[in-house]
């Protein structure tokens, strides 16, 4: 499994790559959260939990 994110409703908050418990972290946020480590991804849903503007799920590989 590797998030997607939803780059029309994220707004940029940071939280996923905050919560994110992969090393390296995932997400990178800029003006909005790319996935740019999908390969390090542990299947926690913390970021699908955490993110306030629900854009963020989880899909298969
Ligand atoms: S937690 Fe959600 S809204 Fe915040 S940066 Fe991540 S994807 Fe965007
Ligand atoms: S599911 Fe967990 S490990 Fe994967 S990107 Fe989200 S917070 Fe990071």
């Amino acid at each position: 499994m590797r998030p997607v994110v939803n780059e029309t409703t994220c707004m940029a908050c940071g939280t996923c790559a905050a919560v994110c418990t992969a090393d390296p972290v995932v997400f990178e946020v800029t003006d909005v959260s790319r996935v740019v480590h999908p390969e390090a991804c542990l299947e926690c849903n913390e970021c699908v939990a955490s993110c306030p503007a629900e854009s963020i799920e989880l899909v298969e590989d």
